[in-house]
């Protein structure tokens, strides 16, 4: 075990000189800082109810929404693969705002850069150019393990037993504080508050890093030592592991988060994994499958293989992708995103159809429903509310004012259109209700007559612990209120939810290999109480079936 702290202590990976120059940046291997350069101004924000210190409007605006995930590319074969590296997250930077990073293999070395921010903030050609090497990995990150901070921006690359070696990981492991309580009173000392941590450290100290792996095929060894790692976590993760010899992508038995395997068009021997087929589309590859759960694909020099190391089971794909999350130009878990979205408002306006004028989106997650509500109902679709994209990099101190204002920055309603019309106000989720309360009223003081609000999904009454940032269960409006009462708050005239039932017959056969676990309490995989929130966030239905 204490080879696992040897790891990180003693990692002392090369930094391009070059790199040296950007003096807004922090460059990181391993634990180790550059700190010659000049940091960013950090601000402590952390997600869940651990909020302190000051935080942008459009942190303040997204408040009461689930948040995304964590996006995830890798490239191998392809020169420059950096760059393609960059633009793959530049194309999942929906997934995740909080810091992005990229490692590269050259010469045979892992080279490694990263930071808090934007892919736009974080990258620039010189350090793409800097980064040269034909295999990357990327990471988006948004924190839904472990505070903000840039020692939790990955990839993370510390050096096995002498071989490099860098993870990018999309999901939440269920089980990651007992497995980092068991390593801590084994010896090893973490450099994070992440879970995706905890692999490095398993892999560490595998017994399948003994002695009988010594002077085998680096890749091989490594490959063991990531499936005994994995064999000891539960719950989600779509991985990217990166080592000089190798590329792999490894995707939990159950398949709760999105991972794709492509190729460049004119290059047979590339390949590309990414969390989803919105990243073909910008760098002009082509999608060729999904990793399956419980798949690991391993690419060397020598080609590909595909393992299946752990017992199968029935895929749980987290619907919430095709509600919320993914791009809606993306195909996830074979089906169209953006389809998935148009049917879920037809299917809205078949179940709980109005009188109205006009059917208005709350921009942008809820435009197909809104269009697939117009479209059923034969009601015209106006876009009603406008989004502002310029709020979000201001810092301000979070007074009760600007609170207030949080969703008229974010959100402004086109007075020419409602005034004096009967409104369906679609939206893709209810979480807190407090941006709808507002939104609500936003749209009376403009002139409404009527707001019928539509929401394209199921009311969530319990938490995510697969790699969803979501509130403490108490925090749910649907845990606390029924129906109508949500429909008070709000103040809405009438308000109706996607039924849980017609979401499942939109899956048909697919049904059962769907989380809907924040809908219907059926949780996959049982989170332990010591799981980051707190024990009682657990919604008291969802362990008795
Ligand atoms: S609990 Fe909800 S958000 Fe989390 S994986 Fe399941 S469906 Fe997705």
């Amino acid at each position: 075990m204490m080879e696992s702290a040897a790891a990180f202590v003693n990692s002392t990976f090369p930094v391009p000189k070059s790199l040296v120059k950007h003096q807004q940046h922090k460059i990181f291997y391993g634990n180790n800082v550059c700190k010659q350069l000049v940091n960013r101004k950090v601000f402590s924000f952390q997600n869940k109810s651990h909020r302190t210190g000051p935080i942008t409007l459009d942190t303040l605006a997204q408040l009461d929404q689930f948040h995304e995930e964590c996006g995830v590319v890798g490239i191998w074969g392809i020169d420059s693969a950096s760059k393609y590296a960059f633009y793959g997250l530049h194309a999942l930077q929906h997934r995740g705002q909080e810091g992005a990073g990229i490692t590269v293999v050259s010469n045979g070395k892992l080279y490694e850069y990263k930071n808090l921010g934007l892919v736009t903030e974080v990258f620039n050609d010189d350090i793409l150019s800097e980064l040269r090497g034909s295999a990357a990995i990327g990471h988006n990150r948004y924190s839904t393990s472990g505070e903000k901070n840039i020692r939790n921006v990955q990839p993370f690359t510390v050096e096995l037993s002498g071989i490099q070696v860098s993870i990018a990981h999309n999901g939440n492991l269920t089980n990651a504080c007992k497995l980092r309580r068991h390593l801590e009173l084994r010896g090893s000392i973490f450099n994070t508050s992440s879970d995706t941590e905890v692999i490095l450290h398993l892999m560490a100290t595998s017994l399948l890093a003994s002695s009988s792996y010594t002077g085998k095929d680096p890749a091989d060894s490594l490959v063991q030592r990531l499936i005994d790692a994995l064999s000891r976590v539960e719950g989600a993760y779509s991985l990217l592991l990166l080592s000089p010899s190798c590329l792999v992508a490894v995707r939990d038995p159950l398949g709760f988060r999105p991972l794709v395997m492509g190729k460049m068009k004119n290059s047979a021997e590339s390949v590309i994994f990414t969390s989803e087929t919105c990243v073909f589309d910008l760098i002009g590859a082509e999608f060729v499958r999904e990793v399956d759960p419980g798949e690991m694909i391993v690419v060397t020099g020598d080609g590909l293989q595909s393992l299946f190391p752990f017992p199968s089971q029935r895929r749980k794909a987290c619907i919430f992708e095709h509600i919320y999350f993914a791009r809606p130009t993306s195909i996830v878990f074979g089906r169209s995103v953006y389809m998935s979205r148009f049917r879920f408002g037809e299917i809205l306006a078949e179940e709980a159809p109005t009188e109205a004028d006009i059917v208005i989106p709350v921009p942008e997650s809820g435009i197909p429903a809104a269009l697939g509500y117009s479209a059923a109902s034969g009601i015209p679709y106006q876009p009603g509310i406008m989004r502002s994209h310029y709020i979000g990099r201001t810092f301000i101190q979070p007074t009760q004012n600007i609170r207030d204002l949080s969703v008229r920055l974010k959100l402004s309603a086109v007075r020419s259109i409602i005034e004096n019309k009967r409104l369906v106000v679609v939206d893709d989720s209810i979480v807190r209700g407090t941006t709808s309360r507002k939104l609500v009223r936003m749209l009376r003081e403009n002139g409404a007559k009527e707001v019928h609000v539509r929401i394209a999904c199921p009311p969530i009454i319990g938490s995510c612990y697969y790699g969803v940032d979501t509130p403490n269960t108490k925090e749910l409006i649907s845990h606390n209120m029924s129906e109508d009462e949500i429909r008070q708050y709000i103040d809405a005239d009438s308000l109706a939810f996607l039924p849980l039932d017609q979401l499942h017959h939109f899956l048909g056969e697919e049904s059962s290999s769907f989380c809907d676990a924040c809908f219907s309490g059926n949780y996959p995989i049982r989170p332990l109480p010591s799981q980051d929130t707190t024990q009682d966030n657990i919604h008291p239905k969802v362990f008795q079936q």
